[in-house]
């Protein structure tokens, strides 16, 4: 048995483990991409506030006497090392990473909607204030991604068609 507070610092240090994954695979995203501007800067933007979560986080997990976990950063890391090489073979790379991406927004939605259910019950109001805003940041982030991947699709299509043009990044 684990008491709500044991199991939402858990759950802190999974989330943790998440935005390192996260900083990785944005990154990698971010470097590879050459002819989408608006997605590039956007990435970019997120990155910056993927550092902010990733500092909130540690204060939270801190201040219930612990710290991140090692084995759970490094295997989050390792994964996603694992999605760029796989993203980078592929011919519609900047299609896949963009929909991986909005995937993967929506998982981290999931992920704080639980931990903000899980600081009210520990009575954990600070954690619940910073999980709800990391969650606004997360929904920002998935809506944009969702919204503009029509014209992200169509401009893929477009140099794809074209002779002697790069699509894929
Ligand atoms: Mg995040
Ligand atoms: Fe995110």
């Amino acid at each position: 048995m684990a008491t709500p507070t044991e199991n939402l610092l858990d759950w802190l240090r999974d989330a943790h483990a998440m935005e390192q994954q996260a900083e990785k695979m944005l990154k990698a995203q971010a470097e590879r991409i050459e002819h989408y501007p608006a997605l590039k800067t956007r990435i970019e933007q997120h990155i910056e506030e993927t550092y902010g979560q990733q500092k909130l986080l540690d204060e939270c997990i801190a201040r219930l006497g612990s710290s991140p976990s090692t084995i759970k950063d490094m295997s989050a890391k390792l994964m996603a090392f694992g999605q760029a090489v796989g993203g980078s073979m592929m011919s519609d790379e900047v299609v896949k990473g963009a929909m991986s991406g909005y995937v993967f927004e929506n998982v981290e939605i999931a992920a704080y909607t639980v931990l903000i259910a899980a600081a009210k019950s520990a009575g954990d109001s600070k954690t619940q204030a910073v999980c709800e805003q990391i969650l606004a940041q997360e929904i920002a982030m998935a809506d944009w991604l969702r919204d503009h991947l029509p014209e992200l699709t169509e401009a893929f299509l477009a140099r794809s068609a074209a002779p002697d043009v790069e699509a894929k990044r």
